[in-house]
This record gives C-alpha cells, structure tokens and sequence, in this order.
C-alpha cells in the first residue's frame, strides 16, 4: 500500500501524525506555497528593507508607457527572460500588474475596446481555467461576452481566445482553436511556461502575453504579473484600465519582485543554487509519487505528458504541471468523493468539463502533499476492495 508509512520519502513523526488525522486539506486553490523551503534556505540574501521616505510617488517613470513600471523591474523581466529562453522581450511593451488576474481583466478591457464591433465573444477551449469565466462575465461589461468553449463556438464577429499553456487544469501545451476570422485576438497565458514544470521548447513571440511572478516562484502574496505587448495602443488601453482600476501596481511589490527575478537569472546556471533545477526536481517527485498511487489501482486516470528537449536545461525532461488532472474511470462525482476524505479540488464542471474529473493543486505545503497522496491511496483501496 502506498501512504505515509511505505512511501519512498521518510516522514516526521508530526506528518504521521497528520495524515492519520482527519484535518480538511484544501487543493481547490493553487496556492503556491510548495517553494517556500527553497526560499527560506536562502536567508537574507533577497531581503528587502525600503526606508520609509521611498517609494512615495505614484509615479515611476513618465516617459514610460506604463509609467508605474519601476525600471529595475522592467530589466530584472528582460533579463530573466532572456536568460530561460521563454518568452521574446523585444519590441515589445510591459504592462505590470496586481497579479497577471488584473492584467487579464486589463487586456480584455484593451482589446474589446479597440474593436469597431462590440459586444467581443470571449472563448477558452475546454478544460478551461474557472476564472476566466469570472473575469469575463462578473462586471457584466458591455464591451465583450463569455461564451464559452473555444472548440464549439461559430458566432459570427470579433472573439478573443484565452490561450493557457501549458494549461491550467490539464496541463497540455495548447494553441488558439479558433483560427478562423481576421477579427479574433488571442490572450496567451504563460502563467506556467517555466522550465520547472514544462519543457522550453521554443521562445514564445505572440502579440500579447501574461506571466505571473506567482507561479515562477511561489510568491503570489506579492500580486505582481507582467505583460508583453506588441501593439502601443493594446498597451495604452491596458495602462488606461490599470490606472483607474488601481492607479498603477505597488511600489513595494515591485522592488521586492525585481530583487527575487535578478537572484533567478543569477543562480539560474549553478545547479547547486538554481531555483529552476530545485522547482524542477521537486515537481518531478510529486508526479513520481501521484502516479505512482494512481497506476497501482484502477481507480483513476490521469493524463500522460509527451517528453521533449528543453532548451533552458539542455536535456530531454518530462513534464510536471502545477495541477493534477485527475479523472475517476465511473461515472461519479469525483469531487464530492474526494471531500468526503476531506480533500477539497475543483471540480471539472467549473472548468467547463465533467464531474467525474477534479483539479487537484501540486503546489500545496509538502505536508499537505503527503496527506493527499496517503488519502488518494486509500480511496483506491476502497474501490479496489469494494464487492
Ligand atoms: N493565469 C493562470 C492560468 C493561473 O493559473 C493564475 C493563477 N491561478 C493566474 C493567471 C493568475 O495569477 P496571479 O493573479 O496570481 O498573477
């Protein structure tokens, strides 16, 4: 049997203890407090201390388009991009954010805008991420519409196609579905396309693209995403949106961010100190030990992953998603089963799918991880040992 006990990693007497115990573990949200111990071991080498006289301006550069971008952190962007190969900087303008969730709502706002036709059709491909479906639809806005699944969507007029890759929940690599009309733009989202969960494979150069400090290093509590933007006025009308939405992006955030993103490219190439080979390892062994329990029974499912070369680590790699796409082979909820072990997961239906799959986050606490893998195991058991 696979749990705490006989799994390969050794357990602390207080992990035993708690996956004995019956506290609700909560998978639901990507919370990304897995690599929290990677930063902890650096100590103060990325402390920041801001005198109080600093920062007070709501300004940071006036020539700049987006005139709250701190410099530093438009380099430390430029140069952490440069150094994993990701993602094109040139050319381009950036947009920080409060998180890359208010740049979305930013770049809807930009591109719907500057569409002669309106209300725009909003679209993701199923499984999509649930929030997308908020942002597009909660301020009821009469600039663009939700509808929907990408695959199935034959609406005549302009559309914006939301692009996750790799995605958030499934973690496949995906491109637009909809390639049809001159009057579609396409949001890409590279919230994940980091070298520690998926494999670099080639330097992405669309025209309007988000990334997140949050996942990159778990630091979500800072709220800074960014945007590369090719087009001046898609840029504009995103800084118009992030200036009367929150007059520009924390000053404190971004200096924080900007220290964090320079130690990243400079330990990026030392494989004792690197954060990448550290997150990269560490999601490794997660999907090691999920698929693990998953392929001893015959409970679940979950999706394979094509190996591939990546170019940031010179080597061919798997990939390790930050959530599990985990499906249940009957037809049952598989959600409302998992919280009845008190493991909470997003079920498929939010994300425009079945029951029977649930989202499953991969960047909890290590602890939480074990309790997880130890509740799955016995879920299996049962079925298995079910007349
Ligand atoms: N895009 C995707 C695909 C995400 O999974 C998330 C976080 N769950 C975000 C955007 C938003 O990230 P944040 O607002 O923290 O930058």
């Amino acid at each position: 049997m696979i749990g705490c006990e006989n799994s390969k990693k050794s357990y602390s007497d207080s992990n035993k203890e708690k996956c004995l115990s019956d506290d609700v573990i909560n998978l639901d949200q990507g919370d990304p407090t897995a690599f929290q111990e990677y930063w902890m071991k650096k100590k103060d080498r990325c402390t920041v201390v801001i005198p109080a006289w600093d920062l007070m301006s709501y300004f940071s550069d006036t020539t700049n388009v987006c005139w709250f971008l701190e410099p530093e952190l438009e380099k430390a962007i430029k140069a952490l991009h440069g150094a994993i190969g990701n993602a094109a900087t040139e050319e381009r303008y950036i947009v920080v954010g409060t998180g890359s969730s208010q740049l979305c709502q930013a770049a809807l706002f930009a591109l719907s805008s500057l569409s002669k036709v309106k209300p725009v059709s909003i679209v993701v491909a199923v499984p999509y991420y649930s929030t997308y479906v908020e942002e597009a639809s909660y301020v009821q806005s009469s600039l663009y519409k939700w509808e929907g699944d990408a695959r199935t969507f034959d609406n005549k007029g302009p559309y914006i196609e939301l692009v996750t890759s790799p995605n958030n929940p499934d973690g496949t690599m995906r491109e637009p579905v909809v390639n049809r009309r001159e009057d579609g733009k396409v949001i890409h989202d590279f919230a994940y396309y980091w070298p520690h969960y998926t494999p670099i494979t080639r330097r992405q150069d669309h025209d309007l693209m988000l990334f997140t400090f949050s996942k990159i290093t778990g630091h979500a509590g800072s709220r800074i995403g960014w945007a590369l933007v090719k087009d001046i006025e898609v840029a504009k009308k995103m800084v118009h949106y992030l200036t009367i939405n929150s007059i520009g992006v924390s000053k404190e955030s971004q200096t924080r961010a900007t220290t964090i993103l320079n130690e990243l490219t400079k330990t990026c190439r030392t494989q004792s100190e690197s954060f990448f080979e550290y997150g990269y390892e560490k999601m490794k062994s997660r999907w090691e030990r999920l698929r693990e329990v998953v392929e001893s029974g015959d409970a679940f499912t979950l999706p394979n992953y094509p190996q591939a070369f990546c170019n940031f680590f010179g080597k061919t790699i798997s990939t390790s998603p930050a959530f599990a796409w985990l499906g249940y082979k009957e037809e049952r909820d598989l959600g409302s089963l998992l919280k009845e072990k008190k493991v909470l997961t997003r079920g498929g239906d939010r994300c425009g799918c079945d029951r029977k799959y649930v989202r499953v986050s991969m960047l909890s606490r290590d602890d939480d991880f074990d309790v997880f893998i130890h509740r799955l195991a016995t879920i299996k058991d049962l079925k298995c040992n079910q007349p």
